[in-house]
């Protein structure tokens, strides 16, 4: 890892452009990182690619950087949004951050019926994103929705994008985990075909209701699977859906 500090920046970016940053950044820049003019720092905006920059200018809260030459052109990650029922606070934040790193397109919180979260906090979950993909070399920042209600979120979809549900449940209610019959298919049976936008659906620690798991296998989009033999705990099941479908599917191929 570089010690080149690389930061989010919104400005439009450029070669001999100044811009500058804001305050937090620049607390970090001078304070935390004890920059002083001149020093080298790393950019980037989500469009323009990543640039080489330098700091300019700066007081105790504010800083400008000059922007030298840009180092990567713009890339975006595959097409892949994570939805997942908001956990505890620190789960939370744990999913958002490896969500990042793994190359989630965007991240939508879905409240489920049995959904048991701390208030859901779009702007610090985008905070902790945004440091996630500064640190990752991710060149864009996944958006984080508001958190919605998964039937508003259903009613909404679009179905050229498929729905990839982790259902860990059998359809016996009597027999523990829901017994044999009526699982769904290793996840990674079939996901290396996926070319349509996806998105990874994960429930919440109590599981989703029978009428959420009817309602989600009714639909032509959604394409049920299971992750393995074992109960995942939801942040487990959201990196472990997220890798598999990189490899499978994403840019983890060659
Ligand atoms: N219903 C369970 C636990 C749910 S685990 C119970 O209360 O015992 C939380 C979420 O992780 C699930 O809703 C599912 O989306 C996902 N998950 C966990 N283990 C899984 C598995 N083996 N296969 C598919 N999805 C799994």
């Amino acid at each position: 890892m570089s010690a080149t500090p690389r930061l989010y920046v919104t400005p439009d970016l450029g070669e001999g452009l100044e811009i500058p940053v804001d305050s937090d950044q620049a607390h970090y820049l001078t304070r935390v990182m004890r920059l002083a003019a001149g020093d080298p720092v790393r950019v980037f905006n989500g469009r323009h690619g990543e640039f080489d920059a330098s700091l300019a200018a700066s007081t105790k809260s504010t800083a400008t950087l000059k922007l030298g030459q840009q180092t990567r052109q713009q890339q975006g990650v595959p097409d892949v949004w994570l939805l997942f029922a908001p956990l505890k606070k620190a789960r939370t934040d744990f999913v958002v951050e490896k969500a990042t790193e793994l190359g989630a397109s965007e991240i939508l919180p879905v409240l489920t019926e049995r959904t048991d979260a701390d208030t859901v906090r779009t702007d610090r979950l985008q905070r902790i994103a945004i440091e996630a993909a500064e640190q990752a070399e991710r060149l864009d920042v996944p958006r984080i929705h508001e958190a919605a209600k998964l039937p508003a979120l259903l009613a909404s979809w679009k179905p050229d994008r498929v729905l990839i549900y982790a259902d860990e449940a059998g359809e016996d209610a009597a027999k523990p985990w829901g017994g044999e019959a009526g699982r769904a298919a290793p996840a990674a049976s079939g996901l290396e075909v996926l070319k349509a936008p996806a998105a990874i659906l994960i429930g919440p620690e109590g599981g989703f209701s029978p009428a959420e798991r009817k309602r989600l296998r009714e639909l032509p989009y959604v394409r049920p699977v299971s992750l393995g033999p074992r109960i995942l705990r939801a942040e487990t099941a959201a990196v472990a859906a997220l890798a598999l479908y990189q490899a499978l599917a994403g840019d983890w191929r060659s």
